[in-house]
C-alpha cells in the first residue's frame, strides 16, 4: 500500500506541476492488467477508479464464476470479433488465451476448461479470485490505486495529458483510457469515455447494448418461457430473409423473447434497429433431405408414427409442437402418415428454421457488453495508441469491438492492455526522472 509520505509527494508533484508518468483510467479488467504490467516494468502508475472498488464487472462475470478466457487459439478467437478480427489479431497473437491462463496460474489462480463452449474458468469457480489476483499483482508491482475518483475530462497539455477529477487536475506523460463501455451501468460503467473521445474530435461508433437478450412481440414465444434447447443453431435473418449471422449455442425462451448465448451473441446487429427474425435449427445435425426421408419412412411404418417418436431424443416436445404449428398443422404431435407431401416439406422447413420474430433488445441493464466505441481506424493495432493523439492509449471495451460470450471479451481486454503496456514500457519518452522519483511507487508488499 502506498505510504502517507508517498501520497504527500504525489500531491505535491501534481501541485507544482511536474507530470506523473502514467495515468490509467478505470480499474476494470483492462485497467488492472495494463497498470500492473507497466509498474512491473518500473513505470510509476496512478490508477483512477470512479467506484469504491476495483473490478466490479469481473465480480459479476460468468454468473460470478468469471469466464476469463477461451480454449481457442489466437486466430480462432480473433475471427469471432467479426469486422474487428484483423485489428485484434496482433494483440491476440502477442498475448494469446493460453498465455492469459499461464499468467493467472502464476498469480495463484489455476484454471479449468469447459470444452463444450470453449470456456475457461478459475478452478475455484470464484470470480473474486480473479479480481483479487489482478488487484494483488497491481498493488505489489507498485500501482497506486485511487478509488472513488471520477474522471470528468481528459485533455492534451503540452507534451502530455491532463486528467480532471472533481477535486484536481493531474498531469501525466501517457494516458491509458480503460473506462469500459455503457453496459451494466450499476457496475460503474456509464459510457463516460465516449464523451472524452468525442471532445477530442475522435470518431465514436454509436454504442449499443450487446450480448443482451432479444425481445419478441409474438405471444407464442412468450408462452414457451423456460423452454431451452442446447443443441441448436440460431441464424439471424434481415428483413429480406437473408442470413447475416449464425451461432451454434444454446437458446432459452423467456417471457419477453429469447435469451441464452445463441440469441445474445446475435444481439449487436439487432440493437442497431431494423426488422429481424431468428431462425432456430432444432435438428442441426440432420440435413433437410435426410430428415425428409426419415419422416417419410416413419409415416410408412405399420400403424403410422407420430412426430415426437420419429424425431427421437432431441428438441423439447413444445418446440416440436411450435414447429408443427408454424407448418400449418393444428396438432402438437401430428401423425406423420396423415400429412400430405407439401405439409411434410413445410414441417421440415420449420424444424430446420423455426422462425421467431424479433422486435429489439433489452436495455443496457441487461447487456454484458457494448458494441461500438472508438473507431478502430483511429488506433494503432500494435500499440493501441490513438494515431492522432500521441501519448493517448485506449484499450478494452471502450474500443469498437465486441466478441461473443465465452471469455472473448476479457481476453480482448487483457490482450489490448498487454499490447499498450509493452509499447509504453519500451518507450523512451517517459524520461521525467524527477517526477518518477517524486511519485516513486512503493516496493512490493
Ligand atoms: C454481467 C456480466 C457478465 C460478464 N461475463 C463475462 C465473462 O464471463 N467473460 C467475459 O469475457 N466477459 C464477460 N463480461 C464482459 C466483461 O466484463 C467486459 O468485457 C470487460 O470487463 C471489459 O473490461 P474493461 O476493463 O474494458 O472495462 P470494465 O471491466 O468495465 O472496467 C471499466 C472501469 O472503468 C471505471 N470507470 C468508468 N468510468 C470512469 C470514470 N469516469 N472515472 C474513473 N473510472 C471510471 C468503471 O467503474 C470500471 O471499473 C461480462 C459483463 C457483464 C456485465
Amino acid at each position: 500500500m502506498p505510504s502517507a509520505q508517498m501520497w504527500f509527494r504525489r500531491c505535491l508533484c501534481a501541485q507544482i506541476g511536474c507530470k506523473l508518468e502514467i495515468i490509467v483510467v478505470g480499474a476494470g479488467a483492462a485497467g488492472l492488467w495494463v497498470a500492473e504490467r507497466l509498474a512491473r516494468r518500473g513505470r510509476s502508475v496512478l490508477l483512477l477508479e470512479k467506484t469504491a472498488r476495483a473490478g466490479t464487472k469481473i465480480l459479476a462475470s460468468g454468473g460470478t464464476r468469471c469466464n476469463l478466457t477461451t480454449t481457442l487459439g489466437a486466430d480462432d478467437a480473433a475471427k469471432l470479433f467479426g469486422p474487428a478480427e484483423r485489428f485484434l489479431q496482433p494483440a491476440l497473437r502477442a498475448l494469446p488465451p493460453a498465455a492469459v491462463r499461464e499468467r493467472f496460474h502464476a498469480l495463484g489462480v489455476p484454471t479449468v476448461e469447459e470444452p463444450a463452449l470453449e470456456k475457461v474458468f478459475p478452478a475455484s469457480d470464484r470470480a473474486v479470485d480473479v479480481r483479487d489476483a489482478l488487484l494483488r499483482a497491481a498493488r505489489s508491482a507498485g500501482v497506486v490505486l485511487r478509488c472513488n475518483t471520477e474522471v470528468r475530462a481528459v485533455e492534451p497539455s503540452g507534451e502530455g495529458w491532463t486528467v480532471a477529477t472533481p477535486g484536481e487536475r493531474i498531469a501525466c506523460e501517457k494516458l491509458v483510457l480503460c473506462a469500459g463501455g455503457a453496459s451494466y451501468p450499476r457496475t460503474g460503467c456509464t459510457g463516460d469515455g465516449y464523451g472524452w473521445l468525442r471532445a477530442l474530435d475522435l470518431p465514436v461508433v454509436e454504442p449499443v447494448p450487446a450480448l443482451v437478450p432479444l425481445r419478441s412481440g409474438a405471444a407464442w414465444v412468450h408462452a414457451l418461457s423456460g423452454v431451452s434447447i442446447q443443441d441448436t443453431e440460431a441464424r439471424l435473418l434481415d428483413a429480406s430473409g437473408q442470413t447475416v449471422a449464425r451461432r451454434a449455442r444454446p437458446v432459452l425462451f423467456t417471457h419477453v423473447g429469447l435469451s441464452g448465448p445463441g440469441a445474445m451473441d446475435l444481439s449487436a446487429m439487432v440493437a442497431r434497429g431494423g426488422a429481424w427474425t431468428i431462425a432456430l435449427d432444432l435438428l442441426p445435425h440432420r440435413a433437410d433431405v435426410d430428415l425428409q426421408k426419415s419422416l417419410v419412412e416413419a409415416a410408412g411404418r405399420p400403424g403410422g408414427c407420430r412426430l415426437i417418436r420419429a424425431i427421437g431424443d432431441g428438441p423439447p416436445a413444445r418446440l416440436l409442437a411450435a414447429a408443427a404449428h408454424q407448418a400449418g398443422i393444428a396438432e402438437d404431435n401430428p401423425a406423420l402418415h396423415q400429412l400430405d407431401r407439401s405439409r411434410r416439406i413445410r414441417l421440415v422447413e420449420a424444424l430446420k428454421g423455426l422462425r421467431v420474430p424479433i422486435s429489439g433488445v433489452l436495455s443496457w441493464d441487461h447487456a454484458e457488453v457494448t458494441a461500438g466505441g472508438l473507431a478502430l481506424g483511429e488506433v494503432d493495432r500494435r500499440t493501441f495508441e490513438v494515431r492522432r493523439r500521441p501519448g493517448l492509449y485506449v484499450v478494452g471495451e471502450l474500443l469498437d469491438l465486441a466478441g461473443p460470450i465465452g471469455g472473448l471479451n476479457f481476453q480482448a481486454a487483457f490482450s489490448s492492455a498487454e499490447a499498450a503496456a509493452r509499447h509504453i514500457g519500451s518507450c523512451s519518452t517517459c524520461t521525467n526522472r524527477s517526477s518518477r522519483r517524486a511519485y516513486a511507487a512503493p516496493g512490493p508488499t
